[in-house]
């Protein structure tokens, strides 16, 4: 009846793979995107030929988005970055190892020897841990039950930090946390070469070679739902009547282009999300003034470092692309220009002289990494569907049911495909 079958609003992680998973099962697709290409936050900006993500970016090896991109038949070129690297801990302004092999438990002094035995029995029990029966409690109160001792708390809510982007040990539901550690030590993560661009150009040549549109400069301002069908209203004035839509962008614009919003399970899904933000510096060096150190996380400081290009190839012409993030506590306030300062004072710490070595560098004040993620206020998980209005669905990486971040975007983008091909198919055999 329609040009298009399915509408995409939102050409970033989940959007696209939404449009990928419809595509491929004969679904004439368009994708909308507000700016002036796909991406979104998975975008890579190209700063004189060195590749920035905006802020540090890890596929998770063993994560949902790595399997449904391989589902798709999407290869991703890059390193493991977890291999062979040293971690160094942060703690009263000084640097020191983190045993977490033979050699570094030889050496490292951060821990006494009956602490480090402690602390290699907890990472052993975190990797053959049955996620599936913790009971949902908050990190914090998983935590406090199962680590008694205090410097062992400390890195263990850094490797949370780290693995989920998120400092909220009170609100974050401990199993989805443990589950995303239990990844990274089981399987590592990647570091994608040319940046996290390179995936988005992998599903968007992809899309378009299973034929669908993918149209920039288009920003969705209304979604009217009219009961068989939805009215997708642009503001340059286009509009898309289709049977189904994603709209797979951050919950508030999602309340505020569909019509009716406020009646529905989305509003709720809204009003209990809980961004989760950070403040990131990236910079293109000529070289790591102190090569030992590249990767570091805070104990005492909720941030990290890392060089990417330990593992992934973001230049030609051999500029190191560094990254250092500050986490937010949701629930603390923010001051992003205290935060430079303390992001540019571990720079010092672990790299006197970097000043020396900037090709390039960014500063990412106040970055959303994910609008939402699994916490104990939640009451249930967001999406697919909106269940007040057929034919409407959600992504995104607040969408995560278990997943968190990317792992969350992509999964979600193939749970609100996978629902329009059922539902379809259901109405389809009821017809037949
Ligand atoms: C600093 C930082 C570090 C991160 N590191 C990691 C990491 O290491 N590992 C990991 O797994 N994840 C990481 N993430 C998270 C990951 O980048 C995101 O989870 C993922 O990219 C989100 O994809 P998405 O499709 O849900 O949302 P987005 O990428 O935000 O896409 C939404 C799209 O919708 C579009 N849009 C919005 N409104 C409209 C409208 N009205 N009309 C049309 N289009 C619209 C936007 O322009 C955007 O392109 C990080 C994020 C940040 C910011």
């Amino acid at each position: 009846m329609f040009k298009y079958d399915v509408a995409v609003v939102g050409g970033g992680l989940a959007g696209l793979t939404a449009a990928n998973f419809l595509a491929r099962e004969g679904k004439k697709v368009v994708v909308l995107e507000k700016s002036n290409r796909p991406g979104g936050r998975a975008m890579t900006n190209d700063k004189n030929g060195v590749l920035m993500n905006l802020g540090p970016h890890g596929l998770y090896l063993s994560g949902d988005a790595m399997t449904i991109l391989t589902e798709l038949g999407i290869s991703i070129p890059g390193g493991n970055a977890s291999k062979s690297v040293q971690i160094h801990g942060i703690l009263n302004n000084s640097v020191q190892v983190i045993p977490t092999d033979f050699t570094s438990i030889m050496s490292s002094s951060l821990l006494s020897w009956k602490s480090k035995f402690v602390f290699g029995k907890l990472m052993l029990r975190l990797m053959k841990l049955n996620v599936n029966s913790i009971p949902e409690v908050s990190l914090k109160e998983w935590a406090d039950a199962e680590i008694s001792d205090p410097m062992i708390r400390h890195i263990f809510y850094s490797i949370c930090r780290l693995t989920t982007y998120t400092n909220a040990p009170t609100l974050q539901l401990a199993k989805p946390v443990l589950k995303q550690v239990q990844r990274s030590l089981k399987g590592g993560v990647l570091y994608v070469d040319g940046g996290w661009e390179t995936i988005i150009q992998k599903l968007k040549q992809q899309a378009i070679a299973s034929g669908v549109d993918i149209f920039t400069n288009k920003n969705v301002t209304n979604i009217e739902h009219h009961g068989d069908y939805q009215s997708i209203l642009c503001s340059d004035g286009t509009v898309f009547d289709v049977a189904d839509c994603i709209v797979a962008a951050p919950p508030k614009e999602a309340m505020k282009m569909i019509k009716g919003a406020e009646q529905t399970s989305l509003h709720q899904w809204n009003e209990n999300a809980i961004s989760v933000t950070a403040s990131c510096i990236d910079l293109g060096l000529k070289k790591l003034p102190t090569s030992r150190h590249q990767f570091a996380i805070g104990l005492d400081q909720a941030l990290f470092f890392t060089n990417q290009s330990r593992a992934a190839k973001l230049s030609e012409d051999g500029t190191l692309v560094v990254s250092l993030v500050k986490y937010h506590n949701p629930i603390e306030e923010i001051n992003v220009h205290a935060d430079k300062k303390q992001l540019e004072s571990v720079m010092d710490l672990l790299h006197p002289g970097w000043r020396h070595e900037v090709v390039v560098q960014q500063f990412l004040p106040k970055l959303t990494v994910s609008y939402d993620f699994p916490h104990m206020k939640r009451k249930e998980n967001p999406g697919p569907s909106i269940p007040e209005m057929s034919g409407i669905y959600i992504a995104g990486d607040w969408a995560g049911h278990e997943e968190v971040l990317a792992d969350a975007a992509v999964a979600s983008g193939k749970r609100a495909a996978h629902q329009i091909l059922q539902t379809n198919n259901m109405i389809f055999a009821k017809e037949g």
